[in-house]
């Protein structure tokens, strides 16, 4: 192993997030290792959203500190400042945010031609593999609402890997979905995390949690109550408000 695979991939170490007066992060420390899939689950306005958004320094913390590869996050205060960290963590969304009227293509080849300033071509040619990867080849030249919903996310996650990005961060990427559609997105997030993506997930798919994470964070109120091994965590879990949260999701 070498020397910087044998320190986690993000680190963060005891965060703390208000807006105004209502502190939403208590304190959080998780760690994530390169290669590894990390669940977040918890109740709703538990803070995961908040975690994820703090990662992605789309969001300034209060206090502790966030790394992610090389880069102390929460130093990073201006857009120009965090291009670096884009190179380094993508985000999915519950609602797609695809542009809507920019093609399938565009929207793959958009950020890596605009904001890291790739080689159009390279970026197209990617971009082709990327939707074959998610099995939407043909789709080319469509506009994401002449898509299904499914559809769209499988463009939304091939736009975040068009980044080439290190870390992939979803944040309840099938909570939108149509029953019969969730089953495809998780398919090609299974997929990635099979070939070694390292991805952290705030989904309230528990079965799915405990198919594909390496680790799980339960939070509640903004504090993380319990994580482990999902063997752990779901089957034999400790502390009373993850067993009740358990007993209302499974
Ligand atoms: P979760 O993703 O676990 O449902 P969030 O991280 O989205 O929770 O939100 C945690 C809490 O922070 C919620 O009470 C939410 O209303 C509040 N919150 C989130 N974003 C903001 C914001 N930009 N301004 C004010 N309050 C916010
Ligand atoms: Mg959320």
């Amino acid at each position: 192993m070498t020397l910087s695979g044998s320190r986690p991939l993000i680190e963060m170490r005891d965060v703390r997030k208000s807006f105004g007066t209502y502190e939403v992060l208590k304190g959080i420390s998780l760690s994530v290792n390169d290669g590894s899939v990390v669940c977040i689950i918890g109740p709703s306005g538990s803070g995961k959203s908040t975690v994820l958004r703090c990662i992605n320094g789309l969001i300034p913390i209060n206090s502790g500190t966030i790394r992610v590869g090389d880069f102390a996050v929460e130093t990073l205060k201006s857009d120009k400042a965090l291009i670096p960290l884009r190179h380094q963590v993508s985000m999915v969304f519950q609602q797609y945010n695809l542009f809507p009227h920019r093609t399938v293509m565009q929207n793959l080849t958009m950020a890596p031609i605009q904001v890291l300033g790739e080689d159009p071509r390279k970026v197209r040619d990617r971009a082709a593999a990327l939707l074959a990867k998610v099995r939407l080849t043909g789709k080319e030249n469509a506009y994401p609402g002449e898509l299904s919903g499914g559809q769209q996310q499988r463009v939304a996650i091939a736009r975040a890997l068009a980044m080439e990005p290190r870390v992939i961060l979803f944040d309840e990427v099938t909570a939108a979905l149509d029953p019969e559609m969730v089953s495809e997105v998780l398919g090609v997030v299974r997929d990635l995390a099979r070939d070694g993506m390292t991805c952290v997930l705030v989904t309230h798919e528990m079965r799915f949690a405990e198919e594909v994470a390496d680790e799980v964070f339960f939070t509640d109120r903004g504090v993380i109550v319990e994580h482990g091994p999902p063997a752990t965590l779901f089957k034999s879990p400790s502390d009373p408000r993850l067993k009740d949260f358990l007993d209302k999701v499974l």
